[in-house]
């Protein structure tokens, strides 16, 4: 057998799992189309951490309500950019209060607590920027805002650290039952495992016979708003209503607020603006970082084991609550899996992220001790959040390091800031060329189709 257990698929969920499987005595790999791992995971810095309130399905409310308790301890282990910060859901018309009040009865049903109904007297105290109209609220203390793919890469990093085989690049094309174990047929190879978890969203493999997924999309628009607006909430606030449409604003892990429209139709920018002044008043082009647009996912989620005693197992679906339910999801497809195979514990497994600074949260003494170490560290790169060359560097040397654009992005946070990365972009791309020796023109954003340069426009036999 090439390896105990074979994990298709480097998102958060993929990684997560290496992460919890890497404590055991068990050769593992994870197979990954994309350059990087995490590379779906959504480029937004801030996602929330639920906490099951607002879920109809009660399942997956628990798995919300697991990974919410659960994810305290994984982002103080390792280092990864989470806030505690309590949410607001908000009926404005009697049909949507009565929805609520439902709600919040599920949740008390379901034992989450430190959940409380306010009128509006209350909620407009608690929020003064808010313009819609208000009947009634759930306030729940149990909500958080957290940097996704800094979650999913840390559990990559500590994964590959404890001896995780990481295949980056490599597209899984079948899983095949053989009469021991399976055989997985990659572009590059052929695998034989004892057990498969498979995370990727094919539906084709010979293994999976005709099921199907069922699919819930809509749309969402997301509006980054700028350091200077003066109107945001201080918590995570959203709307319930009769229709399907949903506004959220979230406060982000970097200190400024994200709005978000989910609608059933595609709106545009104009529009998707005209329906959120409703919610907070008019906003303006220049209070306007970034506009962003994305599916909404409300698949149904799940972890199939139906066919664990051939020792294979499927997480399908994609769900808007997925970085909160992952810690959870970990653990159950972790036991799952040890309890089928014969492993114990390893003694030398480090669980610990490998260190790295973020300058622009430094104190000055912190700065210029790094600084007499390493020179890298004194040049700053990305003017907007003060991101220097030191930490580029270290995104591309860092264990399954950066080997995109979009790779160092997701590391360090450069081009988050106001000017998009028309500053600091061609600097970027020339430290990643320079760090992985490439030529600028083998640069690429994220994808293989993705160069940054398309070619050269003058060439030179002498100058
Ligand atoms: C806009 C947006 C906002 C979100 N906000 C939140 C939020 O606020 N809170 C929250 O909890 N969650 C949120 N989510 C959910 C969450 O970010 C994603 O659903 C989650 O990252 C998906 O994780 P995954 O690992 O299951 O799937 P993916 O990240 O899709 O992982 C699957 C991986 O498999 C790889 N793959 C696919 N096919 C193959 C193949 N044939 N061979 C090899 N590899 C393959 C893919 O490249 C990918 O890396 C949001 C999602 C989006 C899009």
């Amino acid at each position: 057998m090439d390896y105990d257990v074979l994990i298709l698929g480097g998102g958060i969920i993929g990684c997560a799992v290496a992460y919890e499987l890497s404590k055991y005595s068990l050769n593992i790999a994870l197979i990954e189309k994309d350059y990087d791992i995490a590379d779906d995971v959504a480029l937004l810095n801030s996602a929330i951490v639920y906490d099951g309130v607002e879920c109809e399905d009660t399942l997956v409310a628990k798995l919300e309500l697991m990974g919410n308790k659960l994810i305290d301890d994984v982002v103080s282990k390792f280092n990864v950019r989470f806030k505690k910060c309590n949410s607001l859901i908000i009926a404005e018309d009697k049909k949507s209060e009565e929805k609520l009040i439902n709600m919040y009865d599920k949740a008390l049903n379901r034992g989450i607590d430190n959940i409380y109904l306010l009128d509006s007297k209350e909620v407009y105290k608690m929020e003064p920027n808010l313009t819609m109209s208000v009947k009634k609220a759930i306030y729940s203390k149990n909500t958080g805002i957290i940097a996704p793919y800094d979650l999913a890469i840390a559990y990559g990093e500590v994964a590959f650290d404890n001896g995780v085989n990481f295949k980056l690049e490599e597209e899984v094309l079948d899983i095949q039952k053989v009469s021991k174990g399976f055989r997985v047929i990659t572009n590059k190879n052929k695998f034989s495992c004892n057990m498969v978890l498979n995370t990727t969203p094919g539906e084709n493999y010979s293994i999976d016979g005709s099921s199907k997924v069922s699919k819930n999309r809509s749309y969402l628009k997301h509006f980054l708003l700028d350091k200077s607006f003066k109107g945001s909430f201080k918590n995570i606030v959203s709307t319930i209503s009769e229709t399907k449409e949903t506004v959220y604003s979230v406060p982000t892990v970097q200190e400024n607020s994200m709005i978000s429209i989910k609608t059933d139709e595609d709106i545009n920018y104009h529009e998707s603006l005209r329906k959120i002044s409703n919610f907070m008043g008019k906003l303006s082009d220049e209070e306007i970082n970034t506009f962003y647009e994305s599916p909404f996912y409300n698949d149904t989620l799940i972890i199939d084991d139906s066919l664990i005693d051939t020792g294979y197992i499927k997480v399908t679906g994609k769900h808007y609550g997925q970085v909160t339910m992952t810690p959870a999801i970990a653990k159950i497809v972790c036991e799952t899996i040890i309890n089928n195979l014969n492993c114990i514990l390893k003694k030398d497994f480090v669980d610990k992220r490998r260190e790295f600074y973020r300058f622009r949260y430094l104190s000055n003494k912190e700065r210029n001790d790094i600084i007499k170490v390493n020179k890298n560290y004194g040049k700053i790169v990305c003017y907007c959040k003060k991101v220097t060359e030191g930490e580029i560097i270290d995104s591309i040397r860092r264990p399954l390091g950066a080997r995109t654009l979009e790779g160092i992005k997701r590391r360090t946070e450069v081009t988050f800031g106001s000017c998009n990365g028309a500053q600091c972009l061609n600097k970027i791309a020339t430290i990643l060329a320079r760090e992985t020796n490439k030529s600028m023109t083998e640069i690429v954003k994220d994808s293989k189709n993705s160069r940054l340069i398309v070619g050269r426009i003058k060439e030179f036999d002498e100058i």
